[in-house]
Order: structure tokens, then C-alpha cells, then sequence
């Protein structure tokens, strides 16, 4: 991967910036499987072909620098444990940041913006833990609570002040228990994700199927009962079939019906090696004519 440095920033934060593969020949990690398929096949393809800049990897950098600062292992603390497992012909991986082997608890530092608290927006995290509990208990080592502790980077004290649903701290801590249940229900997860990457490795760039839309990130498609006239929508649908029959109950001459596509937010913003994609080509990339114009 070629690190641009567009802002022309300081040799040493181009220096922090990785431009190493995250997963080796054969191994895919735990943040990985999170991603979509193709995503996770074209970044690894296209490698040496992506760019990334490093005013884009900013938060990656701070993030990198937090994580050195809390390297330090206590009696029966462990810090930057790499665990692997070899699963159904794949060996998944994953670096954890911090396991108390005493207390079975594995902590993972993150950044994060507000918003995720204030959506309650954890799924992630949650299979990203999961996952290093899987790891763990296939190594032998047993796990009770994953806590993950988020530095807020955008935190407000003044808005914490006047909003009681506002995180209260610049620090939040997202924890669950690990039961043997969901160390079940984990592993049928990492077997689905392990089976649709083999039976598309082999596969073209543009034949891959392109994320779903929980893995674009993707707001869903709304449907607008519009007036002639108006702006904004009379009433907003999920879906298309009552949209319609609301329009044709208020009449065909002064309503219409306008279907307003959700925004692939990963897509637009989040995918480094969108340009390789068949979806974002053909759905996403805004159109080069139009942005002249
Ligand atoms: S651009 Fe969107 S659909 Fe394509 S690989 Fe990236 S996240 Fe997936």
C-alpha cells in the first residue's frame, strides 16, 4: 500500500502510518471477519495497488500511540496476546490488547466517536470480542467478561451537562458477560464467515457478490409520499406497498411517490479499496460529469 501525504504533514506521522498487510497468506483476523467478503478479497488482491493518505490514517495513528502507552503487563495480565486457531482450513487470528488471566477478562482500548455510544452501535465490538473469547477458549484459556473501554474523541462536557442520554465522560466502558451459549453462537458465526470466503476466493473481482447492506454500512431505502409543491415528504414508508396506496388514496394529480435510497456510508467513505469494486463503480462513485457541472 502507498501512503500519500497530501497536507505535506511531518515526516514522523508519515512514519507511523503502517502500510503492512494486516493479515498473512492463509489467516484472517478477527477485525477482519467482520468485514465483507469482497471487501476482505480485494483489499488483500489489490494491496500493493491501494493508496491511503495519511491525513485519513490520523485516528489509526492516535489509536496505535494509546495502545503503546498501555503495553504494560501486570502479575497475571497479559498485554498484545496473539492467539490463533486453525478452522476449517483457515487460521484466524486475533491480538488482543489487554487478558487477566485471573479474572478471565479481556479489555480492548478504542477510540470512538459519541455517536456510537449514544446509538447504542456495539455489534461490532461485541463479535470482536466474542471472537477473542473463541480464540481463548479454543487455546485453553478460559474467559468471563469482555470490556471494551472507549476514549470518546469528540466529547463534549458542556453537551454532557444539558443531555442525561449524552455519554457523561470522555471515557465509556461496553462490557458483556462470555457464557458458553455465546461462544456457540460466535462460532457458527466465524464458520459462515469462513465458508462464504472459501467459495469466493477463487472467484473474479466483479463476480464476487458485492457486502450486504449491514456490511455497506447502508441506511435503509425509504419510500416518500410527496406533494406537488412541497419539500419535504407528506409521511415516509419502509417500504413501497402502502407508500403506493397512500398516494393513490390521496390522488394521482397533486401526490407522487419518490423512493430515496439509503447511503452506503462504508462505501462512500470507510472502503479502501472501493475504485477495485463492481458496486461502488456502478452505485456509489458519484458521477465525475455531474461533479464538474
Ligand atoms: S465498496 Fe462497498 S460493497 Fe465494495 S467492497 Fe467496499 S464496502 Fe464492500
Amino acid at each position: 500500500m502507498k501512503i500519500t501525504n497530501k497536507m505535506g504533514l511531518p515526516d514522523g506521522l508519515v512514519r507511523a502510518s503502517t502500510s503492512e498487510r494486516h493479515n498473512a497468506s492463509g489467516t484472517i483476523s478477527a477485525t477482519t471477519l467482520l468485514h465483507g467478503v469482497k471487501q476482505i478479497l480485494l483489499t488483500d488482491r489489490h494491496w500493493e495497488e491501494l493508496e491511503d493518505d495519511v491525513s485519513d490514517r490520523i485516528w489509526a495513528i492516535w489509536g496505535s500511540a494509546v495502545h503503546a502507552l498501555l503495553e504494560h503487563e501486570g502479575e497475571t495480565e497479559f498485554t498484545e496476546l496473539s492467539m490463533s486457531h486453525d478452522f476449517q482450513g483457515i487460521k484466524v487470528t486475533g491480538k488482543i490488547d489487554n487478558y487477566d488471566m485471573g479474572a478471565g477478562v479481556i479489555s480492548d482500548y478504542k477510540t470512538a466517536s459519541i455517536w456510537k455510544v449514544k446509538f447504542k452501535d456495539f455489534d461490532d465490538w461485541y463479535k470482536q470480542g466474542m471472537i477473542y473469547a473463541w480464540l481463548l477458549d479454543k487455546n485453553n484459556f478460559k474467559v468471563q467478561k469482555c470490556r471494551f473501554i472507549a476514549i470518546l474523541k469528540d466529547h463534549s462536557k458542556s453537551k454532557a451537562r444539558f443531555d442525561s442520554e449524552y455519554p457523561q465522560e470522555p471515557v465509556y466502558v461496553y462490557e458483556f458477560d462470555v457464557t458458553q451459549e455465546r461462544l456457540w453462537e460466535i462460532e457458527a458465526f466465524i464458520e459462515k464467515r469462513v465458508k462464504a470466503y472459501l467459495e469466493t476466493v477463487s472467484l473474479g473481482d466483479d463476480d464476487i457478490p458485492e457486502c450486504s447492506p449491514e456490511e455497506r454500512w447502508e441506511d435503509p431505502t425509504k419510500y416518500a409520499v410527496m406533494k406537488q409543491g412541497r419539500k419535504s415528504a407528506v409521511k415516509l414508508f419502509d417500504t413501497r406497498e402502502p407508500a403506493e396506496e397512500m398516494v393513490s388514496e390521496l390522488g394521482h394529480d397533486k401526490h407522487y411517490l419518490e423512493q430515496r435510497p439509503g447511503e452506503a456510508k462504508k462505501c462512500q467513505g470507510y472502503c479502501i479499496c472501493c475504485e477495485f469494486c463492481h458496486f461502488y463503480q456502478n452505485h456509489v462513485k458519484p458521477d465525475e460529469a455531474s461533479e464538474v457541472a
